[in-house]
């Protein structure tokens, strides 16, 4: 049989030999050097080409952000700073971690329903741009402002009247818990002017893990007309315009990579737009994870191979704990596998079909589902790609009491 790889994602980590390496090391090095698995690997090199890649296809002036929830380790974070032009946030503590990265505050915005009034107040305290989900928080900002002595820099979070097709996770559109419903927002900026706060712009945000173009090129046109529309209604001139982003990666056979190219001429086309309709507007691109999905692995070690009635189990001590996403349980309807290998053993000829299993006393412990993968050992290093966003930390790591996982960036 010949070594042919287990999904295209593969492509971008190296071999060196049969093992696979991230960030130029080899997989069996790293572990030694983590000193433990299961971990998560996120290389450099692939975080700064992506970028690059991102600033390429779009046009100059379009602003590029890093929405940390998709991964907020720090040296992530950090690394993400100094490549994107802001960072957005979705609670004080995420705040503090693009803080602490050395993100600018000018180019920080915090979105998310249910801000506490402590957290808005350190939002101003910084300094940072607070997109508004709800008319509660207005008078908080009004009030922090006056506490404080700075002013209140806000955008307005709208609830489109549109969805986002295709979308993996739909935010907007019908009735939701994010943004302030798009007929409620022209009252809503009567109060904004009325109390004083300043009005920066709309933040747009229609869904997620979206892989069609299309889709995300129609919801930029239709956000781009409702802040437009909007816009009207609002204080001062519009100088902010957050159109969203919902850029998917593939992560199931058959998904083929976004294309990037009508992206960029949509974006140019508004641009041109703007420059009649809305002179004083920059664009923001808000993605999490198309930017850090790609360029991470899990690694989990094998600790037993079982055979039951005629099925091989690799069981890891690794898991849903550290990977909720892989293990098909974070939002997904149909559970599918994740693209895995076996990572010293990556372009072994030799293959069975087996399945990946956790050491959790759950059936919904599974990384992946009957699937062909190089034979293997006690003591090999299962790995799971696309595990850069929405990894460690969406995961429920006291479930059942195993040890955690660490977390390098090479
Ligand atoms: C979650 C979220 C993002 C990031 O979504 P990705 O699918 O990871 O790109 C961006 N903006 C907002 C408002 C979000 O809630």
């Amino acid at each position: 049989m010949t070594a042919k790889p287990v999904h295209d994602t593969m492509d971008q980590f190296a071999l060196q030999g049969d093992e696979l390496s991230v960030g130029g090391v080899p997989l069996t090095l790293l572990a030694q050097r983590v000193g433990q698995t299961p971990f998560y690997a996120y290389d450099r090199g692939l975080l700064r080409a992506r970028v690059a890649a991102l600033r390429h296809a779009l046009p100059a002036g379009v602003k590029l952000h890093y929405a940390m929830k998709a991964n907020p380790m720090p040296a992530v974070v950090g690394l993400m700073a100094g490549l994107v032009d802001g960072i957005d946030v979705a609670s004080a503590g995420e705040l503090k971690v693009a803080l602490d990265a050395g993100a600018d505050p000018a180019e920080i915005s915090f979105a998310g329903p249910g801000k506490r009034d402590a957290e808005i107040r350190q939002s101003v305290a910084a300094g940072v741009l607070v997109n508004v989900e709800s008319e509660r928080e207005l008078p908080v900002l009004a009030q922090a402002a006056a506490d404080i002595g700075r002013s209140a820099r806000v955008a307005v979070r709208v609830n489109p009247d549109f969805e986002l097709k295709g979308s993996g996770m739909k935010m907007g559109g019908g009735p939701k818990q994010f943004g302030v419903d798009a007929e409620r927002v022209p009252a809503l900026l009567a109060q904004v002017g009325a109390l004083g706060l300043d009005f920066e712009g709309f933040h747009l945000f229609a869904g997620s893990q979206n892989l069609r173009a299309e889709s995300i090129c129609e919801a930029q046109q239709k956000s781009y007309e409702l802040a437009l529309r909007l816009a009207d209604a609002a204080p001062s001139a519009v100088r902010f315009l957050n159109l969203g982003g919902g850029f998917g990666i593939p992560y199931f056979p058959g998904e083929r990579r976004l294309d990037l190219a009508p992206i960029g001429a949509n974006l140019a086309a508004l641009q041109e737009r703007a420059r009649r309709e809305m002179p004083a507007a920059a664009f923001v691109i808000e993605l999490g994870r198309y930017l850090v999905g790609e360029a991470g692995v899990y690694v989990a070690r094998v600790v037993d191979r079982k055979v039951s009635r005629g099925h091989v189990y690799l069981v890891t001590d690794g898991g849903l704990h550290h990977h909720l996403s892989a293990s098909g349980n974070f939002g997904q309807v149909v559970r599918k596998n994740y693209p895995v290998t076996v990572g010293n053993r990556a372009a072994a000829a030799e293959r069975e079909l087996v399945s990946v299993v956790g050491p959790l006393c759950t059936p919904l412990d599974l990384l992946a589902d009957r699937m062909e993968l190089p034979t293997a050992a006690i003591g090999d290093l299962v790995v799971v790609f696309q595990s850069g966003a929405y990894g460690a930390s969406a995961s429920p790591q006291a479930f059942l009491g195993h040890p955690g996982c660490v977390e390098v960036l090479v």
